[in-house]
């Protein structure tokens, strides 16, 4: 298909389990906005997290996915002009972006085991009320954030002339420390959702210095979505409203990486029967399971 527009969209599930209705109906979503812009759609597999990724997940994604009614012009399995689409084979963009981070003083190393974190961190604040997102991590109290680098109270930092890595020698990804983003405390972040419109969160209070790199030698999510979204050239994401609040995160990684962010549109969850929000151990709505029961994608795009 030659796409006529510049739009590219993307789907990005993670092969940790089955695919349920809940991101049937975004996705699909995603391929109409793309659709209607005539643009082209991109499949990538976010298979980074080892412990829960599998392969047969992601080969269950794709025939689920092709059985719904959904086609990309670029993945895994089609290949592209920006892959490869398998995200756990890009480490060397994650890298890429990982150094520009530490050479621009944006990020630190951090010791905090999970558990210090929890006992130490002060809770995010909640969201004021109108706003579609919730708070979904404890703020990092800022045990290992050098303490030159703190920036002060309600002013944006400037981050290159804070840790001079030449000055600071730090230890490698994978040296058994998380790498933290210092977020600037105290400002607020602003972006338009494409459905939810305009959006605001303050650095600090909502959320707070939050990982791009783990000890285990991978890359977070947050970097490597960012780093990923901007190699494909991505103009759209589309996704969860459970993402929402990563937003304003993956927004100061752009800033930081002197990247132009795309625009991000969000989609309200779906909730079961008893208003629970569909996760993946949901097998009673998973794709797989309602395709055995005889359902169409037709009939069930119908509640979208
Ligand atoms: N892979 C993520 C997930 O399945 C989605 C990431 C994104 O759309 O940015 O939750």
């Amino acid at each position: 298909m030659v796409s006529s527009s510049s739009y590219r969209g993307r789907l990005a599930p993670s092969p940790t389990g089955r695919l349920h209705l809940g991101h049937a109906r975004t996705f699909w979503t995603a391929q109409q906005r793309c659709r209607a812009a005539g643009g082209v759609l991109v499949l990538r597999n976010e298979d980074l997290d080892a412990a829960r990724a599998r392969d047969d997940f992601a080969a269950a994604m794709l025939e689920d996915l092709r059985w719904f009614g959904f086609a990309w012009q670029e993945g895994p399995d089609v290949g592209g002009p920006h892959g490869p689409y398998r995200q756990s084979q890009r480490r060397n963009h994650h890298l890429a972006a990982f150094e520009r981070l530490r050479t621009a003083g944006a990020i630190y190393p951090c010791t905090c085991s999970r558990r210090d974190v929890q006992e130490a961190a002060g809770a995010p604040h909640e969201a004021p009320p109108g706003k579609a997102w919730t708070p979904d991590e404890p703020i990092y109290p800022g045990t290992c954030r050098p303490s030159f680098a703190k920036p002060s109270e309600g002013r944006p930092v400037t981050f290159h002339t804070s840790l001079s890595p030449s000055t600071h020698p730090t230890p490698a990804p994978g040296a058994g420390v998380n790498w933290r983003f210092r977020v600037p405390d105290g400002e607020t972040l602003t972006f338009t959702d494409g459905y939810y419109g305009a959006q605001s969160a303050t650095a600090g209070v909502h959320f707070g210095d939050f990982i791009v790199w783990r000890k285990d030698d991978t890359p977070a999510y947050q970097l490597a979505c960012v780093a990923d979204d901007d190699a494909m050239r991505i103009t759209e994401v589309v996704r969860g409203a459970d993402l929402l609040l990563s937003t304003f995160r993956q927004l100061l990684l752009y800033r930081a990486l002197g990247l132009t962010s795309p625009a991000f549109y969000h989609c309200p969850l779906l909730a079961d029967a008893q208003g629970v929000r569909l996760a993946k151990r949901h097998d009673a709505l998973s794709l797989q399971t309602l395709r055995a029961q005889g359902r169409t994608p037709e009939e069930l795009r119908q509640d979208f």
